[in-house]
């Protein structure tokens, strides 16, 4: 079976976040005529306002050992890292269900390999696309996971290593006592542990999509802003048009990349994906000193990163359903955890609304195991899938596009694709 076999028309890429750009880079690169048509604009959905990180050590799937039982203690407390809202919603209800069967340690360690395998190639990807003229804005200047406790910082660490299983470098111990704030200049003396994993690196995630924008256009990529796909007319297994307002996009295949959206387009495929939305919040503000790496705020699952000259602070996970609702006690819980870390920027939270920029709420797109798929569409010949990224688009965005791109040229499914198969689902 061949993925684009002579079919009329262009690939049309449904979806301009990280995911979907970077995988009409990767299908123009290989020479095919690329169509991307993006609801509102290139680089506006969760690919906006996160915290930027590429990175190997913190590519685990969510549904990690005993993280239902610690959401079900968020219940009722909005200012827990992971929040629970429960949803009467049997979908919901469902996907919670398959959320804790994937919790177990066999299931999330499959899971970290297949996600560790995939990225082996990320950081080399983001230096083709660099020196291919694209604006990444990658920099490296490695993560420091800082931690009130040297106990919780040496589990963790434990942990990570053991998930390294040798593919990366980990540090091999946690450097604790007055000596630990000093791995970066903008952590408090209340950090009594960190470590630093080096070669981590953070982009400005909004400006990389918009380096992506750019480099699509100078490859003669039509890309359709403010064009929402509404539906696909497909016969015979195959996909001939895509649907939007204005009218039809003949297509040869169709990559559909439209993050939390997805759902509702491969439901019109007959094959609806059991996404949730993990909420997260950020915004950004000036810290003297500023982080030069990227920092994990580990008890509180917190994090900020040196992206555009600020410092943009962020976390937490709230599955409340698939809306873009700003709570803004949320946001609040967010700085509260990061004074923990970073000292005492500001005394109270009222204090916030003048000290910070950019409040912002972005829905990861979340299947129940916490891995993407990255598939053909089953039933269609040339139609396929890739979100679920969950908190890894950005990271994975490149991998995505370019293991994505050989399986449409060729209708080979990659051996690195395996792992993120549409019908691991249906079990
Ligand atoms: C607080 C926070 C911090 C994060 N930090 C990181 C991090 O440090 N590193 C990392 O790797 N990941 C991080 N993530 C996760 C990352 O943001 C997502 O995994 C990633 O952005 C998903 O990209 P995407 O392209 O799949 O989705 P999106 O960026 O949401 O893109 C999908 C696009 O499709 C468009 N669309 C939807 N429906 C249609 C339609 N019908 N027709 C046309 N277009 C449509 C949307 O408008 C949108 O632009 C974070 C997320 C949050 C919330």
């Amino acid at each position: 079976m061949t993925g684009v076999p002579g079919g009329a028309g262009p690939v049309v890429v449904v979806g301009g976040g990280v995911v979907g750009l970077c995988t009409a880079y990767y299908l123009a690169e290989a020479g095919l005529e690329v169509e991307v048509v993006e609801r509102r604009a290139l680089g506006s959905g969760a690919s906006r306002g996160n915290a930027g990180w590429v990175c190997l050590s913190h590519s685990t799937p969510v549904p990690a050992p005993g993280v239902l039982r610690y959401a079900l203690r968020s219940l009722g407390r909005p200012d827990s890292p992971l929040y629970l809202r429960p949803l009467p919603d049997p979908a919901f209800v469902r996907w919670l269900w398959r959320f804790w069967r994937s919790s177990t340690p066999a299931v999330f360690r499959r899971g970290y390999a297949a996600i560790a395998e995939l990225n082996r190639d990320t950081f080399d990807l983001f230096d083709g696309l660099r020196e291919a003229g694209v604006a990444t804005t990658l920099t490296r200047p490695g993560m420091v996971h800082a931690f009130l406790s040297p106990a919780e910082a040496r589990h963790h660490l434990g942990v990570q290593r053991q998930m390294a299983d040798g593919r990366y470098p980990m540090p091999t111990d946690v450097v604790t006592g007055d000596e630990a704030h000093l791995l970066d200049g903008a952590l408090s003396s209340r950090v009594r542990a960190a470590y630093l994993v080096e070669g981590e690196g953070v982009v400005d995630p909004e400006a990389f999509a918009h380096g992506l924008g750019e480099a699509l256009a100078a490859a003669g990529v039509k890309v359709h802003e403010n064009a929402e796909v509404t539906g696909f007319r497909a016969a015979g297994g195959r996909v001939a048009a895509v649907r939007t307002g204005p009218g039809e996009i003949p297509c040869s295949a169709v990559v559909i990349a439209a993050g939390m959206r997805s759902a509702g387009l491969l439901g019109a495929l007959g094959h609806p994906l059991p996404l949730q939305a993990g909420k997260g919040y950020s915004f950004s503000v000036n810290l003297d000193p500023a982080p030069r790496h990227t920092l994990y705020f580990g008890e509180r699952r917190a994090v900020a990163s040196p992206i555009g000259g600020t410092t943009r602070i962020g976390g937490t996970m709230e599955l409340s359903g698939n809306n873009n609702r700003l709570d803004w006690r949320r946001i609040v819980a967010v700085a509260l955890a990061s004074r923990h870390y970073l000292g005492r920027w500001f005394d109270d939270p009222d204090d916030l609304v003048g000290l910070i920029r950019d409040p912002w709420v972005g829905g990861r797109p979340f299947l129940p195991d916490g891995l993407p798929v990255i598939d053909r569409v089953p039933g269609h010949d040339n139609a396929f899938a890739a979100t679920g990224h969950g908190m890894l688009g950005i990271t994975l965005g490149p991998v995505t596009g370019h293991q994505l791109t050989r399986y449409v040229r060729t209708g080979r499914r990659p051996e690195a694709l395996a792992p993120f198969r549409f019908d691991r689902l249906a079990r």
